[in-house]
């Protein structure tokens, strides 16, 4: 049995406990949470630790198969741009790409996270994290906007899938890269292979950028450029919108994550989360100051009751997998929200989104969310700062 004190817990499924300890047998479940009445008392075997101890992070959105374009270069600002500059770049050593993925595995680890939603093009992750202790949800995901490949696209992904569902029999998703990078060929397979059975989660980029919107709408601006300078055969829409695209393809039984949805209005995810059972919106504010310069109005969403979810994103648009950075992101961004309404984002709405929180996502006895220590927290406050460290205890 082990015993963990800190300045306050928090729970997160209730208010912060001050001088409080969380009792763990040996696997990390919990099996008491001691409330001091605010003055602490020596137990036995109790580790006291300056800070505060939060459950362990959960990363609703990362591509940790990209970690190899950490700063990576890109020459026009924008979301074509990034593509381009991925596109590009992407081509990498085994070795090298292998030991990024290792590399960033274990800082996500070592940062406090301890589930991550990750999107996957290939397998090369797979031996990674059958090697790691974190929780893994393996997007599959498909894009393409060559009509005449749009079987041969699905085959690959099914692949994939297959393999990842080898390991990941509960945790492995097919799902469409964004409303803008998939053939209609393409989202009539995908749509299809959803409608089969329920219980699927997807993950799709959504209102990233302006020049989304416009290329649904007019076929036309930046991504139409992108696309015809690829030199590949492809149908330019219009008259369509992000919410048209998926509210056309995605079956409204599916649990739907969308990130980013910097560009998308309140009313419009409103309408969405009318329309789908499950709603979550997962913020990746660094890799959106990044690419387009601007972030999401996360307290708007926040006030109309929509769920929201916290990713990094790759590094190849994110300085590190450090789920506490984001936090300070949005903090510092919106200084009237507080520091427990992100930590939820940041914790069990990212765990219900992924239907894990019956394990993670708070402290709670019988759970095993995993124990995190942010050191250099403001007291004063009540929310850690940019000098906060986030250690992983359990
Ligand atoms: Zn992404």
């Amino acid at each position: 049995m082990k015993r963990f004190g800190a300045n306050y817990i928090f729970p997160v499924c209730g208010p912060p406990i001050r001088n409080g300890i969380v009792e763990t047998n040996n696997t990390g479940e919990i099996l008491r949470i001691i409330e001091t009445d605010s003055v602490f008392r020596e137990i036995h075997s109790t580790q006291f630790f300056n800070g505060v101890i939060v459950p362990g992070f959960i990363n609703a959105h990362c591509h940790l198969e990209l970690s190899h374009l950490k700063g990576l270069k890109v020459k026009k600002p924008g979301i074509a741009g990034f593509i381009e500059a991925v596109t590009e770049q992407r081509e990498s050593s085994q070795e090298n790409i292998s030991k990024s993925i290792y590399d960033a595995i274990n800082q996500a680890y070592t940062s406090g996270t301890v589930a991550v939603a990750d999107i996957c093009n290939s397998a090369s992750t797979l031996p990674h994290k059958q090697k790691s202790e974190l929780f893994f949800h393996n997007f599959i995901e498909l894009f393409g906007i060559n009509p005449d490949v749009a079987e041969k696209t699905f085959g690959h992904g099914l692949n994939v899938y297959y393999e990842f569902s080898k390991h990941y029999p509960e945790s492995t998703s097919l799902t469409p890269h964004s409303t803008y990078s998939l053939s209609e060929k393409l989202w009539e397979i995908i749509s299809e292979h959803l409608n089969e059975k329920d219980g699927k989660i997807v993950s799709i980029h959504y209102g990233e950028s302006m020049a989304e919107y416009e290329f649904l709408a007019t076929g036309s601006g930046p991504l139409y450029h992108r696309y015809k300078n690829s030199n590949l055969p492809f149908i330019a829409p219009a008259g369509k919108s992000p919410a048209i695209v998926i509210t056309s393809y995605l079956p409204n039984k599916v649990q739907a994550l969308l990130v980013h949805n910097t560009f998308a209005s309140t009313e419009e995810l409103l309408s969405l989360n009318r329309w789908f059972d499950s709603l979550t919106l997962v913020a990746c504010p660094e890799s959106n100051l990044l690419i387009e310069n601007a972030i999401p109005p996360l307290d708007k969403f926040e006030a109309n009751g929509l769920n929201i979810a916290i990713g990094t994103d790759s590094l190849a648009s994110t300085s590190s997998l450090s789920m506490l950075h984001q936090i300070m992101i949005i903090l510092n961004h919106f200084p009237a929200i507080d520091f427990q309404t992100v930590l939820r984002w940041a914790t069990i709405n990212g765990a219900k989104a992924l239907n894990i929180d019956k394990k993670y996502g708070t402290i709670e006895v019988g759970k095993k969310p995993g124990l995190v220590l942010i050191e250099q927290f403001d007291f004063t406050n009540m929310r850690p700062t940019y000098e906060s460290v986030a250690k992983r205890l359990i």
